[in-house]
């Protein structure tokens, strides 16, 4: 696919954060941008105004991606009204730390709902359209406590890894079909999720981060970006952690 056709790109959770840098990011490259958010219709309506700047078109639902028939809902009035959709972002995502031992049933459930069931929900209902056209680029936002595992975090954790497993199982599935599936992985990113950390736990985090700062939404956006554009072309069940060096 050229840089310069209509491009119809799809985000989860995007009206705060990650999610919305990434929106703001894919109608600078050109696409027309679908998103959806849970609750905060405020944000959305005023990221609406910034994505029109961009002379692309803009369409924002309140979805809950915890449930399937919303989220096809939403896919069909994106491709009724935008088109087909080329690239898929799952950004919503949730946290509702406790230790396990502390862990409310419930807790559990949001989390693995939210996260996992939620990227399930929306790659289920692209990727059918995707395979039609023999074509796409999927990219789910997962989480370095997917890949290493954070204290207090089980429930997060094992949403963030299921989605690795899914993508992976998933790129080996359409990859016949000219589709691409990756994840990526960040670490902590300046956002509403990682305000509410005490700044004892953001210093204590920050003194395993190699670069010594919090990553911004807008750098993960960028790798968002490489990622469904065709210089990612050959790409596929990859997991690329963005992190400071984190992890090393
Ligand atoms: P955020 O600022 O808290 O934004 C979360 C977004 O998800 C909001 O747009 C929210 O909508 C939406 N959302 C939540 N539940 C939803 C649901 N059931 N249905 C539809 N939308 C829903 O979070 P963030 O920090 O940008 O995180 C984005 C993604 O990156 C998440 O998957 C998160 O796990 C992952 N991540 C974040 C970090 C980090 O350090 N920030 C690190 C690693 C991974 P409303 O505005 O309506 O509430």
């Amino acid at each position: 696919m050229a840089d310069n056709e209509s491009r119809v790109a799809l985000v989860t959770g995007g009206s705060r954060g990650i999610g919305r840098a990434t929106v703001l990011r894919l109608a600078q490259d050109g696409f027309d941008v679908a998103f959806c958010y849970q609750s905060n219709e405020q944000a959305a309506l005023e990221l609406e105004k910034e994505v029109q700047e961009f002379g692309v078109r803009v369409l924002s639902r309140r979805t809950d991606v915890r449930e399937l028939a919303s989220v096809r809902t939403l896919v069909e009035e994106t491709e009724r009204e935008l088109g087909p959709i080329d690239a898929a972002v799952t950004a919503a995502g949730i946290t509702r730390d406790n230790p396990l031992v502390l862990m409310k049933d419930e807790e559990w459930h949001d989390v693995l709902d939210t996260n996992l069931d939620g990227v399930y929900n929306t790659c289920r209902s692209v990727a059918f359209g995707m395979m039609k056209r023999k074509g796409g680029s999927i990219v789910n936002i997962s989480s370095v406590a997917g890949v290493y595992g954070n204290a207090t975090q089980s429930n997060y954790s094992a949403s963030k890894a299921g989605i690795i497993g899914f993508s992976r199982a998933l790129a080996k599935e359409v990859g016949r079909y000219g589709i691409r599936a990756n994840v990526v992985a960040p670490g902590f990113i300046d956002t509403d999720m990682t305000s509410v950390l005490s700044g004892k736990v953001k210093d204590k985090a920050l003194e395993s981060v190699p670069l010594g700062r919090l990553g911004t939404a807008e750098e993960v956006a960028d790798l968002v970006a490489y990622l469904v554009s065709p210089r990612a072309g050959y790409i596929t069940g990859a997991v690329l952690q963005i992190d400071g060096g984190i992890t090393i």
